[in-house]
């Protein structure tokens, strides 16, 4: 019942759940920030925010989803079931307040790709204050003709055994960190962070910025899929490993707190990451910024899918609405949301397991600090 099949029927859900609250007595303020792009049933795409409880809150619990289109049907069908669990106002603890950030790239996810409308991967968007837009990954230049593509590939066409030879000589943790960082050169590559800080970001730092005024510490969740083993969910931190506070979260959130180094791990560094966009411009608050990434293909075949769906994009004539109803697109939703009722339940599950651990671990912070 939380799952959407498209990102006008997720807005339907959010809706009716935002409606929920209020019939049971939360205080809710929902406001619809419209990005000024179109879905493909013409309606005005906008990124919907929904704060509940009091405005002056010390305390915030904040959920972002869909920062990648595609991955914005896991995101919002775990936003839901969350709201959907919030029975009373007493739930929530003294001096907390809960926002969710419903879909960050509405258009990406209603057009099934996982940048937004100008190419753009938003989780390397958000450069910190003085951080140019511009360079790319020591490595990419040299990945690039493999990775970007002309001509849409035949069936048959052996790339991932082409790419696992490439990462043979050129090394797997190189090759990652090349393909992940961002780059800030080549608008229709991909992983293309964008010339200037895109519609999306300046609207959520703009709504931060209106109501964190109060907010002294921040948990912050940011939903994404694609990364890991089917179902199964990392939490990622940008933090190094060897410091005391990657200690601390982890013994705050439990042992699937990773870091992101590419060397050794799962994850890769980025570049104009969310969390670390956010807490540059908010340097008075604590933050807890958790990347929640869940499982779904493996990463050849998910990268296979990402340069077909962009190849075609860019290099066919095709319309909007026959992109969207192509087969590469097809495929890379099925790379970011696997349809299978156990991949669901996992996310729906660890979803609400990390909400309620982040919630509780608010309320213990005061006794930390002491
Ligand atoms: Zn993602």
């Amino acid at each position: 019942m939380y799952w959407s099949r498209d990102h006008a029927g997720a807005t339907g859900k959010l809706i009716v759940a935002i409606d929920g609250l209020e019939n049971r007595g939360f205080s809710v303020n929902h406001q619809r920030h419209e990005i000024g792009q179109l879905g493909p049933h013409d309606e005005n795409l906008a990124i919907d925010t929904v704060w509940i409880g009091p405005t002056n809150a010390k305390k915030l619990l904040l959920s972002t989803s869909g920062v990648h289109g595609v991955e914005g049907f896991a995101g919002s069908a775990i936003q839901l079931s969350q709201i959907d669990d919030l029975r009373t106002p007493s739930d929530l603890p003294e001096d907390t307040a809960i926002a969710f950030v419903h879909v960050m790239n509405p258009w990406g996810m209603a057009w099934l790709r996982r940048v937004n409308e100008s190419n753009v991967d938003l989780n390397r968007n958000f450069l910190k204050h003085g951080e140019e837009y511009s360079g790319e990954p020591q490595g990419y230049a040299k990945l690039s003709p493999l990775l970007n593509i002309k001509k849409y590939p035949k069936p048959l066409e052996p790339f991932i055994f082409k790419a696992y030879l490439y990462t043979l000589k050129n090394g797997y943790s190189e090759t990652k960190q090349a393909f992940a960082e961002g780059q800030y050169r080549r608008p229709k590559g991909l992983q293309f962070g964008g010339f200037k800080l895109e519609k999306g970001p300046q609207i959520l730092l703009n709504w931060l910025e209106e109501n964190l005024t109060h907010v002294e510490q921040c948990n912050c969740i940011d939903l994404h899929t694609g990364l890991g083993k089917s179902g199964k969910d990392t939490l990622l931190v940008d933090i190094d490993v060897n410091s005391p506070r990657f200690t601390q979260l982890k013994q705050r959130f439990g042992e699937k707190i990773t870091g992101l180094d590419s060397g050794t791990g799962l994850a890769y560094s980025v570049r104009g990451g969310i969390h670390c966009g956010v807490e540059d411009r908010f340097p008075n608050i604590e933050w807890a910024g958790i990347t929640q990434e869940f499982g779904t293909i493996k990463p050849f075949p998910l990268i296979k899918a990402l340069r077909a769906e962009n190849c075609i994009t860019w290099w066919s004539e095709l319309t909007p609405q026959q992109l969207l109803n192509h087969k590469s697109r097809q495929k890379l939703l099925s790379a970011f949301r696997v349809d299978e009722l156990k991949w669901e339940r996992a996310l729906i599950d660890n979803g609400k397991r990390l909400f309620n651990l982040a919630l509780a671990d608010l309320q213990t912070q005061n006794e930390r600090k002491d």
